[in-house]
C-alpha cells in the first residue's frame, strides 16, 4: 500500500502552492496528481499563445455551459486548464488581487482568519513585484509579477482619456486604491508567462519527498467511515490507489472539486442517490454558488493602423516575432487585455463595481478567433461582484464526463443593470478628447444600438466568461457551506478543499493571485493542524 503524508489533487495554481509548501519539510512525503501532462508546449509560455491555448485540447478542459435563457440559449465556452500549473498555464495573465472590502467580506461572514489584514501577508509572500516592495507589495517570492512590457500610444491616450473623464489612472491598482486606469501588471518574467508551476513546482520539482504523478485521473476520495484515506484514480486504462497519512487535499478547480466530492459520496443526497452513488456527507451546498464574472465586449475601429491587430498579422507579426525571438518584447508578449479599469456604476458607491479589459485589437467574430484586418479597439466591461448564481453537478457517476455547468449568468437585475452601466461609460470614454483622435467609428455593437435595452440585448447575445469560476465549495459556517475557515470539509475528517472554489463570494478582480494567496494560507493551515 504506497502512503504519503498528503495528496494533493490537481497541480493548477492552488496545487503547485501547495505542493511546494508541504514538501519544504523533507520529512512529509507529497504526492501531487495531476489529470493532464507537461507544461512544455511553446503556446504555453509565449505569451500571446494565450489565443491558442484558450481552445486547444490536451492542455485545455474545453468545458461548455449548458445552455440558459439569460443568455439566449448559447452554449458558452468555458476554458479550463489541464496539466501541470492548470488554469495558471493559459489564462490571460493578468494580476489583480481585488479590494480589502473583498476579504474583509469573507472574514464578516465568520471566516476567522480570511479578513484583508489576514491575508495580504500571504500575498506578499506568494509575490515578487518587480517594481518593489511597500507597504502592500511584496518581492522575493515565488510568483514573478511584473508590469507590462508593451505599451502603446493608443492606450496611453486611453488611459488620459480616463483621466479627462474622471475616472482617473490608478498608480498601483493591487495596492491602496483599486480605482483607475493603468496598463496590466502581468504574471511574466522577461516576456515569458509565469505560470504556479513555474513559479512553486519547478523550484521543488526535485525533491525527493515529492511526487508528481501526471496523467492521472482521479475518480473518486477513498472515505472510510467519516474519513477520508486516500484516492483512486486511472493512469493509462489502469486504476490505481494511493493513501494518505494525513490529509487529501482537493485542488481540482471550481469545476471539479465539487464533481470529485459528489463522486465521493459528499453532497445533496438525492442527486447523489439518483446517479447511484453511497451518501457518506450530506452537504447540500456541494456545487451551488457558482459565481463568475460575465464580459461584454464593445468594438471600434480604429483611426490610426498602430493596434495588434497589424502587428499580429501578415508582415507585422514576422517583424513582431523577431522582436520576440530577440528581445522578449513586443506584441507578442500581449494578451487578453493591457489596460485594466476600475470604475463605480454609482458614485454614491465606495469602490468600484466595474472592471475593464481594454485591448487594442479585436476580433469582430469571436467565434472565428480571428483579428480583423482593420485596426481595432476592444473595452469589455463585467459587473466585478455579480449578484446571480449558478452551479455545477455530476451528470453521472461517470468520472470521466463533463459535469454540467449552469452559471446563470445575468439572472440577477442588478447584474444587467450594472453590466449596461459599463457599457455606456465605455462609450463616454472614447468621445473624450484624448482618444476621440483614435477612433474611427463603433463597430460592435453599433451606433444603431442606442438603449439600455438594447446594450442589454446585445450583451447577453454575445457575452461570454471572464474564466473566474468560484465559490462551488464555499468556506463558511452556513447549511450551504462546505469547507470550514480551516478549508476542512464539513463532516469528514483528513479532508480538504483548497482552490478557487473555497470563494464564499467571488474577489472584484481576476482570480489567480487570489486562489495563490488562498493556496498559501492554506499550506500554512496544514502544516500547523494541531490535532
Ligand atoms: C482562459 C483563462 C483565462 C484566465 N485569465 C486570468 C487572468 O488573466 N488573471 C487571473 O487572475 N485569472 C485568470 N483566469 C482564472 C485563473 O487562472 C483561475 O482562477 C485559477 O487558475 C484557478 O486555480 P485553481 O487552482 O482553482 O484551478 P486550476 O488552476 O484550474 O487547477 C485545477 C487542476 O486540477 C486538475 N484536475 C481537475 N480534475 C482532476 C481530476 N479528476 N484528477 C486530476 N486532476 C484534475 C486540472 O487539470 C488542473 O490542472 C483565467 C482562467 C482561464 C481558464
Amino acid at each position: 500500500m504506497i502512503k504519503y503524508d498528503y495528496i494533493v489533487v490537481g497541480a493548477g495554481s492552488a496545487g503547485c502552492v501547495l505542493a511546494n509548501r508541504l514538501s519544504e519539510n523533507t520529512k512529509h512525503t507529497v504526492a501531487l496528481i495531476e489529470a493532464g501532462g507537461s507544461d512544455n508546449h511553446p503556446w504555453i509560455h509565449i505569451p500571446v499563445g494565450y489565443i491558442k491555448t484558450m481552445a486547444m485540447p490536451g492542455v485545455n478542459w474545453l468545458f461548455d455551459s449548458e445552455p440558459e435563457p439569460n443568455t439566449f440559449n448559447r452554449s458558452i465556452p468555458i476554458p479550463r486548464g489541464r496539466g501541470l500549473g492548470g488554469s495558471s498555464s493559459i489564462n490571460a495573465m493578468v494580476y489583480v488581487r481585488g479590494q480589502p472590502d473583498d476579504y474583509n467580506g469573507w472574514g464578516q461572514m465568520g471566516n476567522r482568519g480570511w479578513s484583508y489584514d489576514d491575508i495580504l501577508p500571504y500575498f506578499k509572500k506568494s509575490e515578487n513585484f518587480e517594481m518593489g516592495y511597500d507597504e502592500y507589495r511584496g518581492i522575493g517570492g515565488p510568483l514573478n509579477v511584473a508590469n507590462t512590457r508593451q505599451t502603446y500610444p493608443f492606450m496611453d491616450d486611453l488611459i488620459n482619456a480616463a483621466v479627462e473623464t474622471g475616472y482617473g489612472k490608478a498608480a498601483d491598482y493591487n495596492g491602496k486604491s483599486q480605482a483607475g486606469f493603468n496598463y496590466f501588471q502581468v504574471t511574466q518574467k522577461n516576456g515569458l508567462r509565469f505560470s504556479a508551476a513555474r513559479a512553486y513546482l519547478n523550484p521543488a520539482k526535485k525533491r525527493k519527498n515529492l511526487h508528481i504523478i501526471k496523467n492521472a485521473h482521479v475518480t473518486k476520495v477513498i472515505i472510510e467511515g467519516k474519513v477520508a484515506k486516500g484516492i483512486k484514480y486511472i493512469s493509462n486504462n489502469v486504476e490505481e490507489s494511493i493513501f494518505t497519512k494525513r490529509e487529501v487535499i482537493l485542488s481540482a478547480g471550481s469545476i471539479q472539486s465539487p464533481q470529485l466530492l459528489e463522486l465521493s459520496g459528499i453532497g445533496e443526497p438525492n442527486l447523489l442517490k439518483k446517479n447511484g452513488i453511497e451518501v457518506k456527507q450530506d452537504l447540500i451546498g456541494v456545487g451551488e454558488n457558482y459565481q463568475d464574472h460575465y464580459i461584454a465586449r464593445l468594438v471600434w475601429r480604429a483611426s490610426k493602423r498602430e493596434t495588434l491587430n497589424e502587428e499580429l498579422q501578415g508582415i507585422g507579426l514576422v517583424k513582431q516575432a523577431l522582436k520576440f525571438a530577440l528581445f522578449r518584447r513586443g506584441a507578442l508578449t500581449v494578451t487578453a487585455g493591457l489596460v485594466a479599469g476600475f470604475v463605480k456604476s454609482d458614485n454614491a458607491l465606495a469602490t468600484p463595481d466595474i472592471q475593464y479589459h481594454i485591448a487594442p485589437a479585436s476580433f469582430a467574430d469571436p467565434k472565428k478567433r480571428k483579428l480583423d484586418k482593420w485596426p481595432g479597439l476592444t473595452i469589455g466591461p463585467c459587473q466585478l461582484r455579480p449578484h446571480s448564481r449558478g452551479s455545477v453537478h455530476i451528470k453521472s457517476i461517470d468520472p470521466m464526463a463533463h459535469p454540467l455547468i449552469k452559471p446563470n449568468f445575468l439572472s440577477s437585475e442588478i447584474d444587467k443593470q450594472v453590466l449596461v452601466k459599463g457599457m455606456n461609460i465605455a462609450r463616454d470614454l472614447v468621445k473624450a478628447p484624448a482618444l476621440r483622435k483614435w477612433i474611427d467609428k463603433e463597430e460592435l455593437p453599433g451606433s444603431l444600438e442606442k438603449t439600455n435595452d438594447e446594450l442589454l440585448n446585445y450583451a447577453r447575445q454575445t457575452g461570454a466568461t471572464l474564466y473566474h469560476p468560484a465559490g462551488t465549495c464555499k468556506m463558511g459556517h452556513d447549511e450551504k457551506a462546505v469547507v470550514d475557515d480551516q478549508l476542512r470539509v464539513h463532516g469528514i475528517k483528513d479532508l480538504r478543499v483548497v482552490d478557487a472554489s473555497i470563494m464564499p463570494k467571488l474577489v472584484s478582480g481576476n482570480t489567480n493571485a487570489a486562489t495563490i494567496m488562498i493556496a498559501e494560507k492554506g499550506a500554512d493551515l496544514i502544516r500547523t493542524r494541531s490535532d
